[in-house]
């Protein structure tokens, strides 16, 4: 099926691992160019070049180095991608992490970091992207978000509160943006097996094997299918709804979480 992506430009945040990534991959693969973003510079570098030479007929790369929350870098990022690949069709707001604390074991500091990661970390993009999308034809952004913003988890209490604020701002701009015909849309993720999982099993320095750890995780967390999700099975639904073909698809949220949101 063609996703109608062939040369439109994607802007991706946080695309050097994870979601990001096979996000980044999966559009490549599609005849998409896609801009690049994190922080670690070479490492995204050298993970979009290896990206790209696996692909047949793949879209151009651009990768520029920044931090989201940095309103300058979020600018040369979208100033780059129209000087360099000629426009801006469409945004992925990916890049991120979670913060796993209780409200007693989070200093004020960090509810203040975990907020600013989670907002300007969107809105940085969305307010530089936000003149090239309304002249796109099929201007649309994607804001990977997390069931948390739903169905809050104690042990992730600021990221909880963080997510359902982002969730309440997609939404918002979703009315903001729709005159210009630009579409956003949110998905909200359970467990996936990224970065973010091999860290917390690296750091839990357990005797299970990492396949035994997590499926002992999901199983405690009452995950239906019984095992985490992979970052491809992220990178679909969201390549999906950044095509054309889903035009009448705005302020709306998909779950990937295996079936472990108990809301209705
Ligand atoms: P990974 O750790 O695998 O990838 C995170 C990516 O974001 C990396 O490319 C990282 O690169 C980049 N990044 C992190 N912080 C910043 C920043 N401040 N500015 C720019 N780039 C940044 O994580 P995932 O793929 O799992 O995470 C993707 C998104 O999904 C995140 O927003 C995460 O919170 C969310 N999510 C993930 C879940 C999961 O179970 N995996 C569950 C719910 C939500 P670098 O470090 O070089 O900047």
């Amino acid at each position: 099926m063609d996703l109608g992506l062939r040369d439109r430009v994607v802007v991706v945040t946080g695309a050097s691992s994870g979601v990001g990534l096979a996000t980044a991959r999966m559009l490549l693969a599609e005849g998409a160019h896609v801009a690049a973003c994190a922080r670690d510079t070479e490492r995204l570098r050298r993970v979009l070049a290896e990206a790209q030479q696996g692909v047949d007929g793949a879209g151009r790369v651009l990768t520029v180095g920044g931090d989201v929350t940095d309103a300058a870098s979020m600018q040369t990022l979208v100033d780059s991608a129209v000087a360099e690949l000629g426009g801006v069709d469409a945004v992925v707001c990916n890049a991120g992490r979670s913060l796993m604390a209780t409200i007693d074991d989070t200093t004020d500091d960090q509810v203040r970091d975990e907020m600013e990661l989670k907002l300007f970390g969107v809105l940085n993009v969305v307010r530089a992207a936000q003149p090239h999308l309304a002249k796109s034809d099929v201007g649309s952004m994607v804001a990977v978000n997390a069931i948390l913003a739903r169905q809050p988890e104690p042990r992730l209490a600021i990221t909880s509160a963080a997510r359902a604020a982002l969730l309440n701002l997609t939404r918002t701009l979703s009315h903001s943006l729709g005159a210009d015909g630009i579409r956003i849309n949110s998905v909200l993720l359970g467990l996936i097996d990224t970065g973010q999982w091999t860290r917390r099993f690296e750091d839990a320095e357990t005797e299970l094997s990492y396949e035994e750890w997590t499926g002992e995780l999901a199983a405690d967390r009452g995950v239906v299918l019984g095992r985490l999700g992979t970052a491809d099975e992220v990178a679909w639904p969201i390549v999906s709804l950044l095509s054309p073909l889903s035009g009448y698809t705005t302020g709306a949220c998909i779950d990937v979480g295996g079936g472990v949101s108990r809301y209705v």
